[in-house]
């Protein structure tokens, strides 16, 4: 795909003249390389009309940055797409909260619901499973299984085979447990039947559900749309989950999702762990989709903000790929002086979506002085090192003393050191490329 798109960017920046032919044919074949990306064709061409509103033939007859403008309306437009206009329902932490997982089988509901229980527990969060699947021979033994691996607790059946009378049980139980994050994963059959939405209908008119995650395999290709919708035609889905991002597909079955239940994406599923999980974040994943590759915009952003002479001594650090606590504390205060380089670290996937979420930034601000404090009870052996294994239980309880914290808050720093470290490791043995490099496609 990327390579189409390049090519019809290419032949469209060496034509001599552009007229509404040359844009036409660069955006037929754009279209061809989205169609390939399972993007809904009626969303394709919608975009194909705005965009052509959007680009002025005027400003690019006048010869400059021809790429750039139709590049950028391309990818505003898919981002929009992505944007449903309104958040999803968040639950929040000690107050008790019911969610429904939905999705055809195979769709990797069952992995979805503890890679989501599991996130939350490692924020300090009580969640719970509940297995509402009786179809599936083996869907209970399943839930427990990962359950248990991550030390959730869960509740289910063998022998009981209505997943009304389970699911009402398990929530039941788990809220007089004071458990926060109630998880209802329940059975997808195999295909889309009447029967199966008629069951979605009944367990979540039973467990009144405060948000329905609608779980779809990225692959689905064209047939995403139709399937989505049917969902959302019998539970309120409230928001979207994206699986198998690891694999080949690029994954434009999500924006028909969003358009279909009019709801965000939040997460994405990238393997079969526990911990292969991240939040949503539009930008890299329309990147992605149009094959620009997770780094561009903020190799751009490189270029563009950080000072020449601090350029080469950042992107050393970025191309070893070592990230320790140290260059962690370093980047928090960038990020807190918000200065050139903070900017470029507030556009790293995962720095962002994750660290500091829109509309919270004072509580991200907050946050990162709480770790930048705890880190200030470290010692330099500590701070230098890209073993997190040095940090043994007595460190830890030495750590949160001196800084005044609890034990959990120390662990949180850790997970989140872990987090950083994972993205930044996608840095390592990286080309950097020069200036200007990355503005075409
Ligand atoms: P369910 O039928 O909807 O409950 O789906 P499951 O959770 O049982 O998942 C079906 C298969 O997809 C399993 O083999 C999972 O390991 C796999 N799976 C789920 N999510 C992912 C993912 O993000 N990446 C990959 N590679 N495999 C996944
Ligand atoms: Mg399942």
């Amino acid at each position: 795909l990327g390579g189409s798109i390049t090519r019809a960017l290419q032949q469209m920046s060496n034509a001599t003249i552009i007229d509404e032919k040359v844009l036409n044919e660069c955006l037929n074949e754009i279209t061809r390389a989205l169609l390939q990306s399972d993007v809904q064709f009626k969303l394709v061409r919608d975009m194909q009309t705005n965009i052509k509103k959007i680009v002025n033939l005027d400003d690019l007859a006048a010869g400059h940055n021809k790429r750039n403008i139709i590049q950028k309306a391309i990818f505003n437009e898919l981002c929009k797409i992505l944007d449903p206009g309104k958040p999803a329902f968040a639950p929040k932490k000690g107050k008790p909260s019911v969610v429904m997982f939905v999705g055809l089988q195979g769709s990797g509901k069952t992995t979805t619901c503890t890679k989501y229980a599991f996130y939350h527990q490692k924020k300090g969060w009580k969640p719970a499973l509940v297995c509402a699947d009786t179809f599936r021979a083996g869907a209970f033994d399943q839930l427990k299984q990962n359950a248990t691996k991550a030390k959730i607790p869960f509740y289910g059946s063998y022998m009981e085979s209505d997943p009304v009378k389970i699911a009402v049980e398990g929530v039941e139980r788990f809220k007089k447990e004071n458990c926060d994050l109630i998880i209802v994963d329940t059975s997808g059959r195999h295909k889309q039947e009447a029967a199966l939405f008629e069951e979605m209908r009944q367990v979540s008119e039973a467990t009144k559900p405060d948000l329905v995650i609608f779980v779809m395999d990225s692959s689905i290709g064209q047939a995403a749309f139709d399937q989505a919708q049917a969902f959302k035609q019998s539970v309120a889905v409230g928001a979207v989950i994206i699986t198998k991002m690891d694999g080949h597909a690029k994954g434009g079955g999500a924006l028909s999702a969003v358009a279909a239940t009019k709801s965000p994406v939040i997460f994405i599923g990238t393997g079969e762990h526990m911990d292969e999980f991240e939040i949503f974040d539009v930008k890299p994943f329309v990147s992605r989709l149009l094959g620009m590759g997770d780094w561009s915009g903020f190799m751009d952003k490189i270029h563009e903000v950080v000072p020449m002479d601090q350029q080469p001594e950042l992107l050393q650090k970025l191309s070893e790929g070592n990230f320790t606590m140290r260059i962690m504390y370093e980047q928090f205060q960038n990020i807190l002086k918000m200065g050139p380089i903070g900017q470029v670290f507030s556009m790293l996937p995962g720095f962002s979506a994750e660290l500091m979420p829109k509309g919270r930034e004072k509580e991200s601000q907050a946050k990162i002085k709480r770790y930048m404090y705890m880190m200030d009870s470290m010692t330099n052996e500590e701070l230098d090192s890209t073993n997190p294994k040095l940090m043994n239980e007595s460190r830890i309880m030495r750590i949160a003393r001196g800084s005044g914290r609890q034990v959990r808050d120390v662990m949180e720093m850790l997970e989140e050191y872990k987090r950083l470290a994972k993205i930044w490791s996608k840095m390592k043995g990286l080309k950097i490329p020069k200036k200007g490099e990355m503005s075409a496609l």
